[in-house]
């Protein structure tokens, strides 16, 4: 590591903001030493706010129909070897009430853009879970919707949104989307999220096809600004229908430099070790908590839809990354120095 890194790395500690092209030299310059020392500060970052507690969350893949075709999902809509499912109402209640039985405190409710799930949908469904669990978090993620929809769900009960912004520069954006796809209407989604009071998740992709250094600081300078409440970043991995099914994954030691990067620019993020990290990597999951993260998200989807949910090959879904493998998680986590812990886990208030 070289004395500019050093410095750049504790300036970043100290005043939590680079510049962008100071971030683009910290990623293009980066060798092991750098690493150690960003994870280090970060993990120093993450105790003082969270102390050695690692969040949990149930994560329902609630239906694999999309409108979308992302070029680098598995469930991109023109994916014609995609076995699509949709849980009932009726099933994601019954992973909630399974879940609940486990210790989980937050259901995040993924899928696709499927116009089935309307809000006249999905409202009812939200209130009865707060009501029957009225201890636990409710997060969708379930994409682009208008800002009314945002606002009927927000009153339905949901305090938190989960919305990667995929990559904060507009072309690499186009690049990686049909044309029918708007940077701008994705960004808009999230300042809708924001204005409506919900704690908001954005994220990206590491290593999707074409993305620089320079592509991955306007990510960070993005994620400065817009300060998320959780962050989701996972190495890219192919998916063998999409059109990117040749493309090389993403760099797990990348993902890890980037999470310690992302702890010290906003400390109090939620910030989960990905089942993407831990399916590029069997240690994945524990390098990532090593390196800042504070959250990990097991299936709790049915056991019979898991392998559907193919957003990219080999997708882990079962073993620690499964909610009812909750104990072999929670030594693992152990193991890497920290504490599971099921409450709910909301992201600790600014000074
Ligand atoms: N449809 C919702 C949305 O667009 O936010 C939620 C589901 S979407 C499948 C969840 C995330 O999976 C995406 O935001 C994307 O970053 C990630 N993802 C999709 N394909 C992937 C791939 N091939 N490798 C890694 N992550 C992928």
């Amino acid at each position: 590591m070289d004395r500019r890194q050093e410095t750049l790395i504790r300036r970043l500690a100290e005043n939590h903001r680079l510049e962008t092209e100071e971030y683009a030299a910290l990623i293009r310059e980066r060798d092991p030493e750098s690493a150690a020392l960003l994870a280090e500060l970060a993990v120093a970052e993450r105790r003082k706010w969270y102390g050695d507690a690692v969040y949990t969350r149930g994560l329902i893949e609630i239906s694999n129909h999309c409108r979308n075709d992302c070029c680098y999902c598995g469930i991109r809509r023109s994916n014609r070897n995609c076995d699509r499912y949709r849980l009932t109402p009726e099933e994601i209640m019954s992973c909630c009430e399974e879940g609940y039985g486990l210790g989980f405190r937050t259901f995040v409710m993924q899928g696709g853009e499927d116009g089935y799930y309307t809000d006249d949908r999905l409202c009812p469904l939200i209130r009865e879970i707060k009501a029957r669990w009225p201890d636990c978090d409710v997060t969708p993620s379930l994409g682009e919707r208008s800002r009314e929809s945002y606002a009927r769900l927000r009153a339905a009960g949901a305090d938190r949104y989960l919305l990667r912004h995929e990559t904060a520069d507009p072309d690499h954006y186009a690049a990686l989307h049909p044309p029918e796809m708007s940077f701008q209407h994705r960004m808009g989604c999230l300042k809708d999220l924001r204005d409506l009071g919900y704690q908001v998740g954005c994220g990206f992709m590491v290593g999707s096809p074409g993305q620089t250094a320079e592509h991955l600081a306007k990510d960070l300078t993005f994620i400065e600004k817009f300060q998320p409440e959780m962050c989701g970043i996972g190495p890219f991995l192919p998916q063998k229908d999409t059109p990117f099914g040749g493309e090389a994954p993403g760099s797990g030691e990348l993902t890890c430099f980037l999470l310690s990067v992302i702890r010290l620019i906003v400390p109090r993020v939620l910030l989960p070790a990905t089942t993407a990290l831990g399916t590029l990597d069997p240690f994945g999951r524990e390098k990532g908590l090593m390196a800042g993260a504070n959250v990990v998200m097991p299936n709790l989807s049915p056991m019979s839809v898991r392998q559907e949910y193919a957003l990219y090959d080999n997708k882990i879904a079962t073993g620690e990354e499964s909610a009812q493998s909750r104990d072999r998680l929670a030594e693992r986590v152990r193991n890497a120095g920290f504490r599971l812990v099921m409450d709910r886990g909301d992201c600790a208030r600014s000074e």
